[in-house]
């Protein structure tokens, strides 16, 4: 079958990667819009504020992003360790208060789309109907999410994060796991519909747009 991708929001190219296109008014910036957009901001503090994803990927899916402007990972340093811990342990209070039941994990895309540093607060259930395809089932199932303890714990041992752009890269590109049934929280149960198409999509290897 055809390769068939629309674009449902912003980032969804590859090539899109934070930098030159961050324009003034680009999308890449939308989330500093978005921090003060009163739709989508759940919470702020003297350090951080903390937003709806626009297009969750998950029940529940936030994202929590500091005050200071820090476009990307590699900008971080030692100085950033306190405001980094600050973010993790708002993320973990926000899970607990949104759900006791779902699993949820906290960390950093290797490669954002999106300016400005941002933590993902996301639950493993990925019943979401934003969740369309394979880039963003491996973002967020792949050693392409990288959590919030092993970048903090990357910074205090060598003063910086390292990514293999490359590498990361190819992690989206990757055969969707065939066991990711054991790997997430009741995903075949909840997804039906896209399980479906997951299969559909092993067997092929192509781009699925999950949203016909
Ligand atoms: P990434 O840059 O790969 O870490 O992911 C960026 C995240 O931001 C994705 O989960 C998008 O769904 C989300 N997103 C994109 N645009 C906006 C926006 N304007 N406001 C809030 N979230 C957004």
């Amino acid at each position: 079958m055809a390769a068939k991708r629309k674009l449902h929001e912003p980032g969804n190219s590859s090539k899109n990667n934070v930098g030159p296109l961050a324009k003034k008014g680009h999308w890449s910036l939308g989330l500093k819009a978005s921090m003060d957009d009163p739709e989508l901001r759940v919470d702020r503090d003297e350090m951080v504020v903390i937003i709806k994803d626009k297009y969750p990927k998950a029940r529940f899916h936030f994202l929590i992003l500091p005050h200071e402007s820090i476009p990307n990972l590699k900008a971080l340093s030692r100085d950033h360790l306190p405001l980094l811990k600050h973010i993790e342990k708002r993320g973990v209070e926000l899970a607990e208060k949104s759900s006791k039941a779902l699993k949820f994990r906290f960390g950093y895309h290797a490669v954002p789309s999106m300016s400005h540093v941002h933590m993902h607060v996301i639950s493993q259930d990925f019943d979401s109907p934003c969740l369309k395809t394979k880039k963003h089932w491996n973002s967020f199932t792949t050693d392409y999410f990288l959590d919030s303890k092993d970048v903090i714990e990357q910074i205090e041992q060598s003063g910086k994060v390292a990514v293999d752009q490359s590498n990361a890269g190819q992690l989206l590109k990757n055969p969707l796991v065939k066991d990711f049934c054991q790997s997430t929280l009741h995903w075949c149960s909840v997804q039906p519909h896209v399980s479906q198409l997951f299969e559909q999509h092993l067997v092929s290897q192509e781009h699925f747009d999950f949203s016909v």
